[in-house]
């Protein structure tokens, strides 16, 4: 009997999931309870791939073998819990994706960084001539890439909630960040449960896969000492001493050794600003070296990466004040290395849609670095009373152009103005882009 699989959600990865499985022989068929895009309907039927919108006929679907759910489509929708109630399947494109393809497949989770370091992995990647696809989060649909392009090596920056619909996805190379609170609401509050579903990465790997992780984080180190992965494990951090299987710095140097190997990098040429994206560094450079990409072209690459929009990104420098854009700061972690790594007394706007966030651990760098805070958000409240009594200066604003323009007023000489929220953006902007274009616009206009 022909295979029969369901793919809920006409998006990207819908759309790209549709295509490949249609491909290999399924009998695909696309449900959305929204109205479908009229290009899109078009090329499910140039395909001859059955689809229906604006609702989910669960009687007309519910003996596919599998289900595969489009990131959108929350976990407790009622259709994934009718689904799961028959015991079918309900995967996710990195799942569904992977079973046609015999690439090598790099997944880099975690909770701050995935972006950056899987941008800059697959930059060296290709620096090095290689056949390398980047999909997951970023880009296009990793399962069209995956049915039309072929490429020898995928890297994918995997979310947690698209690990919560594996069974036997196993990257050849696995990669955790850190593990900081961040989306803790989607998990109930609940820590482990959070820390349990970013370990899913390294679930199915085998003893021949590797499993780097960021030693410096202690919950992250924690949970790897006491996880089941059959993987190689090969920790990387700064504090970390070099051993048999790790990934250092020593020198200005990046220090990978494995295998009886060391090789050396240096890191003065890398220009992205902070310790964290030293970390992401050390990731991206120590997957390189496992693939045998050479050691000189990993340097040249670190030192061409141009970094990535709305992380850490320099605006402009107007009357000596240097403003730097870090819209995607949206939990505590993300700005404290923010902070860290600024070397001058800092204007620092913050504020947003708050997580339940815990500011004890800025206070230190508050204290030592930031001049005043510009509060943008609805609710400043809870800003405000953390850090009244370590800055002098607290301004409430509710829009990006005055945020900057007081900003400016603010900053004197050398000095940086900061956009490090620590927040989601849903309050005042669209998404943390938009926060990020309307503060270098308001960059621009001054
Ligand atoms: P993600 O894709 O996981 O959200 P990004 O690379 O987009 O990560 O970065 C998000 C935010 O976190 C930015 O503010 C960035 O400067 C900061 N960041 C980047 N790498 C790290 C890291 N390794 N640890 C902590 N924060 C990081």
């Amino acid at each position: 009997m022909q295979e029969q699989g369901v793919i809920l959600g006409a998006g990207i990865s819908g759309i790209g999931a549709a295509l490949l499985a249609k491909q290999q022989g399924v009998s695909v068929f696309v449900s959305d309870a929204s109205p479908i895009a009229s290009t899109t309907k078009a090329l499910l039927d140039s395909h001859q791939i059955h689809w229906e919108e604006a609702q989910h006929s669960f009687e007309k679907m519910r003996h596919a073998h599998w289900v595969m759910k489009s990131p959108g489509i929350p976990n407790n929708a009622t259709i994934v819990k009718a689904f799961e109630a028959i015991n079918c399947p309900v995967i996710s494109e990195i799942e569904l994706a992977t079973r046609y393809t015999n690439a090598t497949i790099i997944g880099i989770t975690g909770s701050n960084g995935k972006t950056t370091t899987t941008l800059l992995t697959h930059h060296i990647l290709k620096n090095a001539g290689l056949n390398v696809g980047i999909a997951g989060n970023i880009g296009t649909s990793f399962a069209q890439q995956v049915a039309e392009e072929n490429h020898d090596i995928y890297v994918l920056e995997i979310s947690s909630f698209q690990l919560d619909h594996i069974q036997r996805f196993a990257p050849d190379i696995a990669v955790i960040t850190n593990i900081t609170p961040d989306h803790l609401d989607r998990y109930n509050n609940d820590f482990s449960a959070y820390v349990k579903a970013k370990l899913k990465i390294t679930e199915n790997q085998q003893q021949n896969n590797l499993l780097l992780f960021n030693s410096d984080d202690p919950v992250l180190e924690q949970a790897i000492q006491t996880c089941s992965s059959r993987a190689q494990k090969h920790p990387f951090g700064m504090e970390l001493q070099s051993a048999a299987t790790t990934t250092t710095v020593e020198n200005d140097q990046i220090k990978i050794t494995r295998k009886n190997n060391t090789t050396m990098i240096p890191t003065t040429s890398f220009p992205l600003m902070g310790r964290h994206n030293l970390l992401n560094a050390l990731a991206a450079a120590t997957i390189a070296d496992v693939l045998n990409v050479r050691k000189e072209v990993i340097r040249e690459s670190l030192q061409t990466f141009k970094g990535v929009p709305h992380r850490l990104e320099k605006v402009l420098t107007i009357g000596g004040v240097n403003y730097i854009n870090d819209s995607k700061a949206t939990n505590v972690n993300a700005t404290y290395y923010a902070l860290e790594c600024m070397e001058a007394r800092t204007v620092w706007i913050a504020g947003g849609v708050d997580k339940g966030n815990h500011y004890a651990d800025l206070l230190p760098l508050v204290h030592e670095k930031v001049k005043a805070i510009v509060c943008l958000g609805v609710a400043n409240q809870k800003l405000l009373e953390e850090f009244s009594n370590v800055v002098d200066i607290m301004i409430e604003t509710t829009s990006m152009e005055e945020a900057v323009k007081i900003a400016k007023k603010i900053a004197d000489r050398k000095e940086n103005v900061l956009l490090s929220p620590a927040c989601a953006s849903f309050d005042l902007f669209d998404n943390y882009e938009d926060r990020g274009n309307q503060f270098k616009q308001a960059v621009r206009n001054l």
